[in-house]
């Protein structure tokens, strides 16, 4: 796991596959996703802060919610509350909470469509999102099994580009970081090619599912 210091009191774990973001103050701490099990995130955070820690997900999937153990709790948009094990206590998450650990200030915008479950945070003062996987860098962005929608995807890129003026700094879990705001409108118009069939599909080596690549974002779909 590569540890480093993004921001004052924001880390950023990565494993090379997924990443996480720790924020820290003296009172509290805040933990966005938890990884693969076997990055065993528990005890890389326990080695930077011995804080109270809440843990919020950004989505359920499996790379998100796979060092879940370690915590025993979490708050997940009931959107996705299947996608984690029942020895998880859930807490619900809606549109408009807020988060707080020292300076940061993190409030809950529900996008549904990566899964059904999906938000992200993002802190108004600090022009910082926590998109999760919604918002990428070239992708691949996974849209493909039951637990997507890709019209819902579509109608989520739509309300974040509301956000487009208010963010300085987009922190994806996957691929390049940080990236810039117009990514969510790049993301959105190919999205929207995908939905047209005006992307060319190939088939994926092994997953079940079609390559799609558009100006700037690969989906499987
Ligand atoms: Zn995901």
């Amino acid at each position: 796991m590569h540890v480093s210091l993004f921001a004052e009191n924001l880390y950023v774990l990565d494993d090379g596959k997924v990443r996480q973001f720790l924020i820290v103050s003296d009172g509290n701490a805040i933990l966005i996703d938890t990884g693969f099990k076997d990055s065993h995130i528990y005890e890389e955070v326990r080695k930077i802060t011995t804080a109270p820690i809440t843990v919020l997900m950004t989505h359920g999937d499996g790379d998100h919610a796979g060092g879940l153990d370690g915590f025993g709790e979490c708050y997940l948009h009931e959107g996705d509350w299947h996608l984690v094990k029942d020895n998880i206590k859930k807490h619900a998450m809606h549109e408009g909470d807020i988060f707080k650990c020292g300076e940061y200030c993190l409030e809950v915008i529900e996008i549904p469509g990566h899964t059904y479950g999906s938000v992200a945070f993002f802190d108004r003062k600090k022009k910082l999102m926590f998109p999760g996987d919604s918002v990428q860098k070239t992708g691949p962005i996974y849209m493909f099994g039951n637990h997507r929608n890709l019209d819902l995807y579509i109608e989520s890129q739509k309300k974040l580009c509301e956000y487009i003026d208010k963010a300085d700094t987009i922190l994806p879990c996957h691929n390049e970081y940080p990236i810039t705001p117009d990514y969510i409108e790049k993301n959105l118009n190919d999205a929207i090619l995908l939905k047209e069939g005006k992307l060319k599909g190939e088939k994926h080596e092994f997953l079940p599912c079609c390559t799609y690549t558009g100006e700037y974002t690969k989906f499987y779909y």
